[in-house]
């Protein structure tokens, strides 16, 4: 990984920027907020772009990146921008398709990462949460081997530069390594990863297997009351991130985003502030001593904030 390029070479040879705007927001958040700060983080050097269909943004993504490509800002090419295969779409027949639709709502002609949202697949049909009537979610008997190859044909067909995974363990990322006739490997597993539950296992797996820890909710989430419990503690008023920012002359969410860089680990950050945006790129001036990387890795918890992730 290097910070100087800010880019980490992929398994299949694309580069990926190793910080990331995310842009899922709340539901009661106008969708018009994703053009609009979207657009400001690319102005402010963001070139890494993480969304998905489940957000029901890429719409409004789009607007934002076609306009800054269109003020000569960044060219197509300058933008990684990932989205997400959602549960309900996860037959085979319904993989491409979902892509094709994402492309539609972008008006964009690829891109550059695909990845299996969850590996547990839903009853396919509009609600993105189908549940019976004792509101359990109802599922679908896909085997995500058999999805993974639908992506494999994604990007053979030039719709996506690369295919991934999100909230796969180390068991679910070794049924697709080990699939007889894998075409591709999964280049990354995008996962919720944090001081308080730093994945180190699951980190040193990935490495072991050149799959690129994407960390989200990094920032200790985005706390929407439908996915995260209310009481769980805030993770930027950690009284020990908080000693740490005033060391190093910066804010707690620096300091979590500056530790993901240094072990390795590509990060999210998702603002819809201006101010905070350009806060969260300032990561790449200083450096955690190894001592003080320690410290952090001590302040585990295995707290996962958002429910059903794995
Ligand atoms: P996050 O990056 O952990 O951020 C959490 C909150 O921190 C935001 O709501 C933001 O609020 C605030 N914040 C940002 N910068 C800050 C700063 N410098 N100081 C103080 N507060 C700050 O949130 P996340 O949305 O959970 O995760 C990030 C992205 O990861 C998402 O947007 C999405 O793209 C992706 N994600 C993926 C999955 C998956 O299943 N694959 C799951 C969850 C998230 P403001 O907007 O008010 O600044």
């Amino acid at each position: 990984m290097t910070t100087k390029q800010q880019t980490v070479r992929l398994s299949d040879g694309h580069f990926m920027p190793v910080l990331g705007f995310g842009t899922f927001a709340a539901s009661e958040v106008p969708k018009s907020k994703a053009t609009e700060f979207t657009k400001i983080a690319i102005d402010a050097g963001l070139r890494h772009i993480d969304s998905a269909a489940l957000y029901q943004n890429e719409a409004e993504v789009g607007i934002a990146i076609r306009s800054k490509i269109a003020d000569g800002t960044v060219k197509r090419e300058d933008i990684f921008y990932t989205t997400k295969l959602w549960c309900t779409s996860h037959r085979p027949e319904l993989v491409q398709p979902s892509l094709e639709q994402s492309l539609k709502k972008l008006q964009l002609d690829y891109v550059d990462l695909f990845l299996i949202h969850f590996p547990m697949a839903l009853k396919p049909g509009d609600d993105y949460l189908p549940e019976d009537e004792n509101g359990k979610l109802i599922p679908d008997s896909v085997d995500f081997c058999a999805t993974w190859e639908a992506m494999e044909k994604c990007k053979d067909a030039g719709l996506t530069k690369s295919i991934g995974v999100s909230n796969f363990n180390r068991r679910q990322l070794e049924k697709i390594l080990n699939k007889p006739g894998l075409k591709h490997r999964p280049v990354c597993n995008q996962v919720e990863c944090h001081p308080y539950l730093n994945q180190r296992k699951l980190l040193d797996f990935c490495k072991s297997e050149d799959i690129v820890l994407v960390a989200y909710s990094a920032l200790g989430s985005h706390r929407v009351k439908e996915w995260v419990d209310q009481n769980s503690p805030i993770l930027l008023d950690d009284p020990v991130l908080g000693t740490m920012a005033k060391k190093y002359k910066r804010t707690p969410a620096q300091i979590a985003l500056r530790y993901q860089l240094q072990r390795g680990v590509v990060v999210l950050a998702k603002s819809f502030s201006e101010k905070r945006i350009k806060e969260n790129i300032q990561v790449f001036d200083f450096q955690l001593t190894s001592e003080d990387m320690k410290v952090l890795d001590g302040l585990n918890k295995n707290i996962r904030y958002i429910r059903g992730s794995t």
